[in-house]
């Protein structure tokens, strides 16, 4: 039976929780269960703009904008504090509304403390060059914020991917609206809270969820809109750039992945199996940047796949909040049916299901989204399976026999997020490395980032780049100012 929610969710505009104009709330749901978890208020189109209202007045008038820095510097580092201090109740809210392991939402949110110390540490540092010009001239350059910036973010890690575009905006003195996926508002919304109380003021941080299209949209073309940070799916994508372009906003796409796993003859088989197994099944294959495509010199197949098979028959599923657990539910159960459907399809054309490929039907997890980590070989090429993202924890295996046909079969996807390579060959893993269209690359490791190094896709795997310095510098317009200083002065 259905328990009531535990509590509710308003928007946060201009630094005051609010129901939203209509008073709309949606049940949030716990995918372990498909119980009650919360209600959160729906945002309007009205809202959307009084959100954007709110954050623009506070652009102007507060100071958080136009002075050196060193006010963002502090609050964004007492933010990584609180946050910090709090990071259990937040890993348990993040758990419970995405279902992921608790470790791996405790990992979120380090990683979240770790990318607003390292904007913190970026506030003061934003600064512009003298450019030498001919004549009696100064010019020079000044880095100065957008003015507000729309952030939406998806459901698979939704604070760290909100605030990987946040916190470089907000250390660089622009005002923001964040829109979480309407699955998954809660730690934004637990976020935006905190954030006041860590001194950032009323207006300068506004979360709205709410539907994409209606408040998604109302976002972007609201004119006080400066720029545009989208993470999710390439369809959204393509709608968001065209919305954009129309108002010539500055624009940065985190889009989906296929990620290529390519294992040469001489990797380390223990590690890479371990490897592949937490690029698939972490965070149940919700991932954008999920080595999904396993593409293994044909020597190692059989005891790569066996090993692959021991990983994924022997993860322990169950509620994420259950320490543990270390596979959770799909996200929602219209997931579940999408992640089953490519399996189906893979099947049907002729695929091997060396692992999983069902859902959980056996109390107690049936009421939930669970489906079991799942190995395929011999993916026909042309099935979706093989072509599309599924997000979900399923491995499409394939084998080659040499360098070439590796490098081509990894690179033939329209996607170009993440890759890995495993060899213990110097040479080979700079070589392949350098000829893989991918933004990122991973060499012996599981996918890999940090806050300080560029996260990006090519492809139609986004436009852009988060993360490091540069995520900061292209939340500020660099103004190039030249002047005049009179008459030159005759030589003597
Ligand atoms: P989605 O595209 O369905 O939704 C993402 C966000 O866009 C949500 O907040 C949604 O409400 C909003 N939205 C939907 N329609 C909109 C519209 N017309 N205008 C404005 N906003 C709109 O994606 P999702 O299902 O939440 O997330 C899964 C997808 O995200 C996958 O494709 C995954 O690969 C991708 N993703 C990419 C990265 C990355 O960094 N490259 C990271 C995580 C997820």
């Amino acid at each position: 039976m259905a328990s009531s929610p535990e509590a509710t969710y308003d928007l946060v505009i201009g630094g005051r929780e609010v129901p939203g104009a209509k008073g709309e709330r949606r049940t949030v749901l716990d995918p372990a269960t498909n119980r009650p978890l919360a209600w959160a208020a729906v945002a309007s189109r009205d809202d959307a703009h009084a959100a954007m209202e709110a954050a623009e007045k506070a652009f102007r008038e507060s100071n958080w904008s136009h002075d050196d820095g060193a006010r963002r510097v502090r609050a964004l580092a007492r933010l990584a504090s609180l946050l910090e201090s709090e990071a259990e109740t937040f890993a348990r809210l993040e758990t419970r509304n995405v279902g992921k392991p608790l470790r791996e939402s405790r990992g979120d949110i380090g990683y979240v403390v770790r990318t607003l110390e390292y904007f913190a540490g970026l506030a003061d540092k934003l600064q512009g060059e003298t450019i030498p010009v001919p004549g009696p001239r100064f010019d020079f350059t000044v880095r100065e914020p957008l003015g507000v910036t729309v952030h939406i973010a998806p459901w698979n890690y939704p604070l760290l991917l909100s605030i990987r575009s946040v916190a470089p905006a907000l250390a660089a003195g622009n005002a923001v609206v964040l829109k979480p996926a309407s699955l998954t508002p809660l730690s934004a919304i637990a976020f935006a809270r905190l954030a006041k109380s860590a001194g950032i003021p009323d207006g300068i941080l506004n979360v709205v969820a709410g539907n994409g299209n209606e408040v998604g949209e109302a976002l972007i073309d609201d004119p006080r809109c400066r720029s545009v940070t989208f993470t999710g799916s390439g369809d959204v994508g393509r709608r968001i750039a065209e919305l954009a372009a129309r108002r010539f906003l500055p624009l940065t796409l985190e889009l989906g992945g296929k990620g290529p796993v390519i294992v040469f003859p001489d990797a380390d088989l223990e590690r890479a199996a371990k490897g592949i197994g937490y690029g698939i099944f972490g965070n149940a294959g919700q991932m954008c940047w999920a080595a999904s495509r396993l593409i293994v010199h044909e020597s190692l197949r059989a005891p790569l796949l066996e090993k692959l098979k021991g990983i994924a028959t022997s993860l322990r599923l169950g509620p994420g909040v259950e320490e543990g657990v270390e596979m959770g539910p799909l996200v929602s159960s219209d997931q579940l049916e999408r992640v089953l459907g490519y399996v189906e399809d893979a099947r049907s054309m002729g695929a091997r299901v060396i692992a999983g490929g069902e859902r959980v039907t056996e109390p107690p997890l049936a009421d939930g989204n669970f489906l079991r980590p799942t190995v395929l070989a011999d993916v026909p090429k042309a099935s979706r399976a093989a072509r599309e993202e599924i997000f979900g924890p399923v491995l499409a295996v394939s084998s080659f026999s040499d360098t070439e046909e590796a490098v081509e079969a990894a690179n033939d996807t329209p996607y170009g997020l993440l890759s890995a390579i495993w060899t213990r060959d110097l040479a080979i893993a700079h070589s392949v490395a350098r000829r893989l269209e991918t933004g990122m690359v991973v060499v012996n490791e599981a996918p890999t980032t940090f806050p300080q190094a560029p996260f990006s896709g090519v492809k139609s795997s986004g436009v852009g780049v988060e993360q490091g310095r540069r995520a900061a510098e292209q939340y500020t317009h660099l103004k190039n100012v030249v002047m005049h200083l009179g008459a030159a002065r005759k030589k003597p």
